[in-house]
């Protein structure tokens, strides 16, 4: 049986440069390389930045195919390969030189009055107000009332996202492996008023985090699951935990994690 690789591109010229290359080395290994996903291929092939890599997880649902990411300039955080390393990637992939990571996943379901919507982040769940107002909800940690919350909104990260939104926002970088997640409030008030927590909280991936929104016509609200909106304008609750899913990487450098924060962040 043909042996199959999944190609997820940008489409940028350099981007289809390098799938025309690894399409034709991939070929001489004996392997069929092309963008049509297939659910019994042996690897998924990511090439571009971290937005390719993180669509490559939502396009293709979460698939369990262990997935490489090749960087064709951008920052590529999740994408270990250089674009003129190809070649070499190829040799080790086929030798099988290399460790599988998992990237874990954050679970958000929404509860509206009428139904329900499920959604996995590979970065971030975002919770914001959905106009320039404040947004308010109480944040129970595992049924306790930890915090009401009032601010511009709240980033649940995963390990390996925590070096985008919630770094930007001042949460700290989490080492991927970490089994947990990250909480990190965007411009909390802190008043007699409203004492919302103004901190990073870093807690194990089996907490269960609710949010109930605290004044019903203030509930116009906006998620951002890794970057992409979703509106919603009766939200009754929110559930958010560490989802059992992860996303199976390879690399092949395995000081590959520490290397990229020196590169892309010091
Ligand atoms: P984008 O707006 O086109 O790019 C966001 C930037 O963040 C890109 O430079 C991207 O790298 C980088 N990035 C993504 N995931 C990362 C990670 N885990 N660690 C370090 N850098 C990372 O959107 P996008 O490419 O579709 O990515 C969506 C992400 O944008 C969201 O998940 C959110 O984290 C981030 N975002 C950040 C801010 C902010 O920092 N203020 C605001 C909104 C959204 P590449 O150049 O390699 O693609």
């Amino acid at each position: 049986m043909t042996k199959k690789i999944n190609i997820f591109s940008n489409h940028y010229d350099i981007s289809e440069k390098v799938t025309e290359r690894l399409i034709q080395e991939f070929k001489l290994h004996g392997y069929e390389a092309n963008e049509n996903f297939s659910p019994d291929a042996d690897y998924n092939v990511v090439i571009g930045g971290d937005g390719t890599f993180i669509k490559a997880c939502h396009d293709s649902d979460f698939s369990d195919i262990p997935f490489i990411g090749i960087n064709t300039g951008h920052l590529g955080f999740y994408q270990e390969v250089p674009a003129n390393n190809v070649e070499l990637m190829v040799s080790r992939l086929i030798n099988k030189e290399y460790q599988v990571q998992d990237i874990k996943l954050i679970d958000c379901s929404v509860f509206t009055e009428e139904n329900s919507y499920n959604f996995l982040s590979v970065n971030e769940i975002v919770l914001k107000a959905k106009y320039t107002n404040i947004i308010h909800f109480n944040m129970y940690v595992n049924d306790i009332l930890l915090q009401s919350f009032a601010g511009d909104g709240v980033i649940f990260s995963t390990p390996s996202g925590s070096t985008a939104y919630n770094l930007s926002a001042g949460g700290a970088m989490l080492y991927q492996a970490l089994d947990g997640f990250q909480i990190t409030p965007m411009a909390p008030i802190r008043s007699s008023l409203f004492r919302s927590l103004d901190k990073s909280l870093v807690v194990p991936s089996n907490t269960q985090i609710k949010l109930i929104t605290r004044k019903r016509e203030e509930t116009f609200s906006s998620l951002g699951v890794d970057g992409m909106l979703q509106e919603f304008e009766d939200i009754n609750y929110i559930n958010i935990t560490m989802s059992d899913k992860t996303i199976k990487k390879l690399v092949f450098d395995e000081n590959w994690y520490w290397k990229n924060i020196k590169e892309k962040f010091i």
